[in-house]
């Protein structure tokens, strides 16, 4: 294990690797955004919805020939959080394009009414929301099987998340998909690089899509019926309905974690309010349509030595915020953890006992990084910023 010589990201994350000089991809990205000609890529911006937006809608034989959508210019996944509505805002009010939202709902167990409120400024912001809701016994099946097999319940629903978002704009035709960040680039996870670093034909290749494959879905026994809306559309499907997935994040010279949630309050975004030591989310402002995240990000530091605490420490010594010391304080204290009531209400809604939660976490604790000691507490065998002792 080995960690970031100018952040703390470790080379544990799927999908990572640090340079020659020790860097993550993330480091070697955002010390370079001082060179960048940010007028340059607005232009390139500028060039793309041309080609693939306006062009075609003043040409109607193309509109008749590929039924192109003429109603809508592009389409934006969102839940109401940070990062979506600046998105949101930014596409209508800066490029003037007219986006439809797709907002995949979780089940009445599981959204907050955070969530809620969210979704509902966005609303009010003046924007069409198309939101799909799946039935959630069947989604609660998928959360245990998820859970039970790889002790991570997000592994269904994430499909679900991204695979939504193309099979609405492939259904309607609309010609651009807007995401947010590229995770190569801001997570570092290198295999959804795609040819140009704004372009997402490789999206789902992130770690936590696999593929987009959902294989895994029929082998525990799911019918084609109740998943095939968690199955990422395949290349050729984007390619003949001419709909490209595009990096927003890119394209901004300040697209960061905080300065996502500082311009989205100012729209009426609402934060987390639980303690950090219970979430941790340092400043409250992550995936806020849902609680369980926070014992996913447990889970996730005891696989990979890493949790959410990690991309917001990273996120603040890259942009000058902390010291790589303070980091590793804040860090030591605070990742990995999960507030008791999540896992409880956790366990309740999936049906298991406190005793199985814990021994499907502890069969996926990375052995190589922490120690299960006899009175069942998981010791990291690491040193946060140096590596294995
Ligand atoms: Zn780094």
């Amino acid at each position: 294990m080995k960690y970031c010589n100018f952040c703390l990201q470790p080379d544990t994350r799927p999908g990572t690797r640090l340079s020659i000089d020790g860097l993550c991809p993330a480091c070697i990205y955002s010390q370079n955004l001082n060179n960048i000609d940010w007028k340059e890529r607005y232009e390139i911006l500028q060039n793309i919805i041309e080609k693939k937006i306006k062009s075609k809608k003043n040409n109607l034989n193309i509109q008749k020939k590929s039924k192109f959508n003429k109603h809508y210019d592009c389409v934006i996944g969102v839940s109401g959080g940070k990062d979506s509505t600046r998105q949101a805002l930014y596409v209508r009010d800066k490029l003037k394009l007219k986006p439809l939202l797709v907002c995949l709902a979780y089940p009445p167990e599981q959204i907050t009414n955070l969530g809620a409120s969210n979704i509902s400024n966005l609303i009010n912001l003046g924007f069409d929301v198309e939101i799909l809701s799946l039935a959630p016994q069947n989604w609660k099946k998928l959360l245990k099987t998820a859970f039970m097999k790889y002790a991570n319940w997000a592994k269904a629903s994430e499909h679900a998340l991204y695979a939504t978002v193309p099979r609405i704009a492939i259904r309607y035709k609309i010609p651009i998909i807007f995401w947010g960040e590229n995770p190569a680039i801001q997570f570092g996870d290198l295999n959804t690089k795609g040819k140009e670093e704004y372009e997402g034909s490789n999206l789902s290749k992130m770690n936590t899509l696999g593929g987009g494959k959902i294989d895994w879905l029929y082998k525990f026994g799911f019918e084609e019926k109740n998943i095939f809306n968690f199955s990422y559309p395949k290349k050729s499907e984007f390619k003949k309905n001419n709909v490209e997935n595009i990096y927003l994040g890119w394209f901004f010279a300040n697209w960061n974690i905080k300065n996502n949630a500082s311009f989205s309050i100012l729209y009426g975004l609402n934060l987390r309010e639980d303690h950090y030591k219970n979430t941790q989310d340092l400043y409250g402002i992550y995936s806020l349509d849902e609680d369980w995240v926070t014992l996913n990000q447990m889970i996730k530091y005891y696989k990979y030595g890493f949790g959410r605490v990690s991309d917001y420490v990273c996120d603040d010594i890259r942009f000058g915020q902390i010291t790589r010391n303070q980091g590793i304080k804040i860090l030591e204290k605070y990742d990995g953890k999960c507030g008791e009531k999540y896992i409880k209400s956790f366990c309740e809604y999936i049906d298991i006992s406190l005793n199985t939660f814990w021994r499907v976490v502890h069969k996926h604790v990375n052995k190589k990084l922490f120690k299960i000691e006899k009175n069942n507490n998981i010791k990291p065998l690491f040193k946060v910023g140096k590596g294995l002792i």
